[in-house]
């Protein structure tokens, strides 16, 4: 499944992630997606929120 965001060969400064399957996800928890977003609005607490541009990773 194609993800949402380009994949680059950076990672983003001052995120970690530790969603280790997903296909942005490179080892020392960084993430490498052009750009993420985090939903949703209105959230009330941490449990309410995620990473809208999670993609699995093609190999699972
Ligand atoms: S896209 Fe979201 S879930 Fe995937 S590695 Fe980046 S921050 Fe983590």
């Amino acid at each position: 499944m194609p993800g949402r965001a380009q994949k680059t060969n950076t990672h983003i400064d001052r995120v970690k992630c530790v969603v280790n399957t997903c296909q942005y996800y490179e080892n020392g928890d960084y993430c490498s997606a052009e750009s993420i977003e985090i939903q949703p609005r209105n959230a009330k607490n941490t449990e309410d929120t995620d990473c809208a541009t999670f993609a699995p990773k093609m190999n699972m």
